[in-house]
């Protein structure tokens, strides 16, 4: 049985004084004995929220990182560095990153290897686009993103990871993928880590759907069985988020 898993993506919210404010109101809200809770925080904001989380069961992500271990890449954050703040999880490759920030898959292929290497879980997006739903070559799109991103990744790391299904126009549209969208493509990309690798990785990846999941929403979502959780943008900011992990 595959653990369910929601990560709160904060995106580019809250300074240090407000996720630590934020972190502390969610804290009794998200307890729970079958979840794994990841905030996903901005890189400002690690430092602090990981002390605010000490002594409970959630874990702290960052939203980006970069391939290299150090040197002059200004600006930049690297998967030692994270390490050493106490983070467990990196968001790679979502798609507010791929667009605004031309991230590619041979950028993000580097990114989720490095990931690995320093001791991160990786949570790997990946989604279409709605031009490209309304194509039909939403699976063919995903396949090679997927195939792209976990080129040399072992069977043992990808059976550790998490992938985020995205569907792009879900995101902070208000626009949920219907359950049986979601289920579709998140047992389209089981089978697919299957086929990369074999029964017992696809059985043990976990897959969350992320697009405009709420409170109202999660139970339906969570009840497919190729849906492992959520990865929670815009809800993941307020006590709603406690709904989600307990739905
Ligand atoms: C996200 O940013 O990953 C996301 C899914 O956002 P929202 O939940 O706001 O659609």
């Amino acid at each position: 049985m595959r653990r369910k898993i929601v990560a709160g993506n904060w995106k580019m919210n809250m300074t240090p004084s407000q996720a630590v404010a934020l972190a502390k109101e969610l804290i009794p809200l998200v307890e729970s004995e079958n979840v794994d809770v990841v905030f996903c925080v901005p890189a400002i904001d690690i430092v602090p929220v990981v002390e605010a989380v000490k002594g409970t069961k959630i874990a702290v992500g960052a939203e980006n990182m970069y391939f290299e271990d150090k040197g002059a890449f200004t600006g930049e954050i690297s998967a030692p560095m994270l390490v050493d703040a106490g983070v467990k999880y990196v968001i790679l490759g979502h798609s507010e990153r791929r667009e605004y920030f031309k991230e590619d898959d041979v950028l993000l292929n580097k990114k989720v290897k490095k990931a690995f290497e320093a001791g991160l879980t990786p949570i790997l997006c990946c989604g279409e686009t709605l031009e490209q739903r309304e194509l039909g070559v939403t699976l063919d799109f995903i396949r090679l993103q997927l195939k792209s991103d976990l080129a040399g990744v072992t069977a043992k790391q990808a059976a550790s990871m998490v992938i985020a299904y995205e569907p792009i126009w879900a995101i902070g549209t208000g626009k949920t993928a219907t359950s049986d969208q979601a289920e579709e493509v998140c047992g389209a990309i089981r089978k697919l880590i299957c086929e990369l690798y074999d029964e017992a990785t696809a059985e043990a990846i976990r897959i969350q759907y992320g697009g405009s999941v709420n409170g109202g929403n999660a139970a339906e979502l969570f009840a497919k069985p190729d849906i492992d959780g959520g990865l929670v943008g815009g809800a993941s900011l307020k006590a709603d988020f406690g709904k989600i992990v307990n739905y």
